[in-house]
């Protein structure tokens, strides 16, 4: 088997992110690396040719988990395997637990990053609709300053994210959330990307009436994306198998699903109405 070829380019391993964040700014051509998992196989079938890589793995406190009041604080840097172990995230995110177990495969997810798969923005990804659905803020730190993106504002289009090119994402502050949640992916096979992707979080008072609902499709219609029509016919009702279906129905109406060779945009709908009913039972049991 013949060895990847790389395009030409310059490699820098920065020891702080100061200095990772003043090459990001002084280059406009050029790209982070952080676990590579996406990133190597588009510069090896040059669909992306950086001048330079500015690899993150020696900047230091980009790697852990931490409790921090009713949030939980994952580091960019943190890869998926070592998200998914963590028992801070096991007792207070299993909604994480569960999503991030679907990522690809075993070496892929001892290197791939929460923070890469955030900044990279793929709609069939597992973090980006977690972060979306779950409501977490991204810090990203760059020479003009540190800001916060909250999730809303942060997926905008396939591959798109309101990341600024000269920003890096250091760290992800995800609410506690033990109860009233689902995670619901169909794929091919286990370890591929999903054809169809929903997160569901929702609030509901004593009486089991829905008081919040965050409904959220990857992967089916292109962008991560909220379903406003469904989290809206769900908000004011119990949470029963009734309400579930009609919230189902109103997500297939209200987007537009992609077409490709694993799958019609009707087949798409299809799971994804299946999807959201099925999640929203589920985050109604678990209340
Ligand atoms: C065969 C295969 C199957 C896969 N299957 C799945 C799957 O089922 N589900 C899934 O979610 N993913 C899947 N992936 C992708 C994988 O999860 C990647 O790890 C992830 O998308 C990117 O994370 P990374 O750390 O590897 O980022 P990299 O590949 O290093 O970078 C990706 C992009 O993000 C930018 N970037 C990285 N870190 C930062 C940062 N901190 N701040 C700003 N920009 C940054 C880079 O410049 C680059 O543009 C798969 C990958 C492969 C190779």
């Amino acid at each position: 088997m013949s060895a990847v070829k790389l395009p030409p380019l310059q490699y820098v391993a920065p020891r702080s992110l100061a200095q990772a964040c003043d090459l990001l700014a002084a280059d406009e051509d050029a790209k982070v690396l952080a676990g590579g998992q996406s990133l190597m196989p588009l510069l090896a079938i040059r669909l992306s040719s950086p001048s330079t890589l500015i690899d993150l793995a020696h900047v230091p406190d980009l790697v852990g988990v931490d409790e921090a009041g009713s949030y939980v604080h994952i580091r960019a840097m943190t890869t998926h395997q070592q998200v998914i172990a963590s028992p801070i995230v096991r007792e207070y995110l299993p909604f994480v637990a569960e999503a991030g177990a679907h990522i690809a495969h075993a070496q892929i997810r001892s290197r791939g990053t929460l923070g890469g798969s955030i900044a990279h923005g793929d709609g069939a990804a597992e973090w980006p609709l977690t972060v979306l659905t779950l409501d977490a803020m991204v810090e990203v730190e760059g020479v003009r300053g540190r800001r916060t993106i909250e999730s809303d504002d942060l997926f905008v289009g396939p591959y798109m994210t309101s990341i600024a090119p000269d920003e890096i994402v250091t760290d992800v502050w995800i609410p506690k959330k033990t109860e009233g949640w689902s995670f619901q992916e169909i794929a091919r096979r286990a370890g591929d990307y999903g054809l169809a992707l929903v997160g569901v979080s929702t609030e509901t008072g004593p009486d089991g009436t829905c008081t919040s609902a965050r409904i959220t499709v990857g992967a089916a219609a292109g962008t991560v994306q909220r379903v406003p029509a469904a989290e809206d016919s769900v908000v004011g009702n119990v949470l029963d198998e009734r309400t579930a279906r009609r919230a189902g129905e109103t997500a297939r109406e209200s987007l537009s699903f992609i077409s490709d060779i694993h799958g019609s945009n009707n087949y798409r709908g299809h799971l994804v109405q299946t999807l959201v009913t099925r999640a929203l039972i589920e985050a109604g049991a678990r209340r």
